[in-house]
């Protein structure tokens, strides 16, 4: 049986490995470690839970402490990260992994001071950890080069993408050197991604650890059918019963996640929030207690719960389901990590079952549907034939529906406010004005905010 010795991992980071109790190497592990010991590019399809960070982060640990440059130091491997919680991550996994190394490595990320980041890199550094829009800046100011570089690894890399960074790769991508050693993880492989693979790898080893074999086989995961407006108390019932410890219920939009924290809150469930829109001291504060237990509930959006590296997770509430099918996947791999079981439960309502024909499309079977509750509806079952994607209202008047599909930016608004009708009769403007001020802002506001539910920038 293959172990971490056997895949020529040297003593300090098999005293690593054992430290964090780790005895078998994961498939993205096995599959990783041996080609780019031996200096090869390595292109993974494997998503957060799978164990990639130690699949990258030993081997790189590995050829970096056989030889030492001599002087000062200089940054040798260069991990990009799409979020902050990620990129922290990572780097902890690289502060576990490096015990017994003398290898110095740091995170860097915006939305936080940058001098105690700029005094770090002023020290010298083998290990660079950063998100791209603050290593450019960095990088511009002339505090980081990259120009030394040996192994450069893009991590989530469809994640990147979805979240606009194309253009900042390719800005770091001219600054490398020419002959460094590329990793490239991704959770899916699009088109886009495996352009991207094209335009750096060089003859990569493919490794493959699908969803699927992931996951999937570990988690119990069920389907309950209800209305929107029966979501929360269904929400509460579940966590109480289960009395449940430790579970993250996923929401579309940040601002849902705060309202049902403050729901979950009178109805005595301690939860916290964890988005984009938050601070990083309150995103380390809601993962921190997360972590420690002491919040049992984190409510978190896509984004933000990327690489949310908690291992006793038991539950996964998609309360709002995703729309896209990937995210589902990410999200309830979030629980059964390490080997461990756990449960997902999705919450479909009437406007969903074609998210939910999307979601059973991409994971290739039917989730079992959970009707033993009280808010059972029937409307909310997809229909026979029913197509993947969203369902469209079937009260909005058809001159508006029309209307919208040859006007893109009348119809981002509509689609916000779920098909209440736009901007075309007057009672209906009115609605929608009332809701782009609770959001917080003027029309435009809210048709941000959908652009950014559309395209998951939460
Ligand atoms: P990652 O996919 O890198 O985010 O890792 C997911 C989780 O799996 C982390 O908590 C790791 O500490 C853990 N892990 C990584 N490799 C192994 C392994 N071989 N055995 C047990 N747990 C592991």
């Amino acid at each position: 049986m293959t172990n971490f010795e056997t895949l020529g991992l040297s003593k300090p980071l098999l005293q690593a490995v054992e430290a964090e109790g780790y005895t078998t190497p994961t498939p993205v592990q096995e599959q990783s470690i041996p080609p780019l010991l031996a200096g090869r590019d390595v292109l993974g399809v494997a998503q957060t839970g799978t164990g990639k960070t130690a699949a990258f982060a030993l081997p790189v640990l590995q050829i970096m402490s056989r030889n030492r440059p001599q002087g000062k130091r200089h940054i040798r491997a260069l991990v990009l990260s799409p979020t902050r919680e990620l990129a922290a991550q990572i780097d902890e996994r690289f502060s576990a992994y490096s015990e017994h190394l003398d290898i110095r490595h740091k995170v860097i990320f915006g939305g936080v001071n940058q001098n105690p980041q700029v005094r770090a890199l002023q020290k010298g550094l083998d290990v660079l950890v950063a998100t791209p829009g603050r290593l450019l800046d960095l990088i511009n100011q002339g505090h980081i080069d990259i120009t030394n570089v040996e192994f450069f690894v893009l991590d989530e890399a469809d994640r990147m993408l979805d979240m606009g960074f194309i253009r900042d790769i390719k800005k770091v991508l001219k600054l490398l050197p020419k002959k460094r050693q590329n990793l490239l993880f991704s959770a899916t492989m699009p088109s886009s991604i495996a352009d991207l693979a094209g335009s750096f790898l060089n003859n990569a080893v493919k490794v493959d650890i699908t969803p699927k074999e992931v996951t999937v086989d570990r988690i119990d995961q069920k389907i309950m059918f209800l209305r929107k407006a029966d979501k929360r108390r269904l929400l509460v019932k579940i966590i109480k019963q289960e009395r449940v410890e430790c579970g993250i219920v996923f929401t579309r939009t940040k601002h849902g996640a705060n309202r049902l924290v403050k729901q979950l809150d009178q109805s005595g469930i301690a939860a916290a929030a964890i988005h984009g829109n938050k601070s990083q001291g309150a995103r380390t504060k809601a993962l921190a207690g997360f972590k420690n237990g002491s919040i049992p509930i984190l409510v978190a959006t896509d984004i933000a719960s990327r690489g949310i590296d908690v291992d006793g997770v038991t539950h996964v509430f998609n309360y709002d389901l995703p729309n896209e099918p990937e995210s589902y996947v990410h999200r309830i791999g979030r629980t059964a990590r390490a080997g461990r079981t756990g449960i997902a439960y999705g919450f479909c309502d009437d406007s969903e079952s074609g998210y939910l024909v999307g979601i059973q499309q991409l994971i290739g079977k039917e989730i079992p549907v959970d009707s033993s509750h009280e808010f059972h509806f029937i409307g909310a079952i997809p229909k026979p034939g029913q197509k993947a994607g969203k369902v469209k209202d079937p009260n909005a008047p058809k001159k508006q529906r029309n209307r919208n599909r040859s006007n893109r930016g009348g119809g981002r608004n509509n689609r916000q406010n779920s098909g209440s009708g736009g901007g075309q009769n007057n009672r209906n403007q009115g609605r929608n004005q009332g809701r782009s001020n609770r959001n917080g802002g003027n029309r435009s506001g809210n048709r941000n905010q959908s652009r950014n539910h559309r395209s998951g920038d939460n």
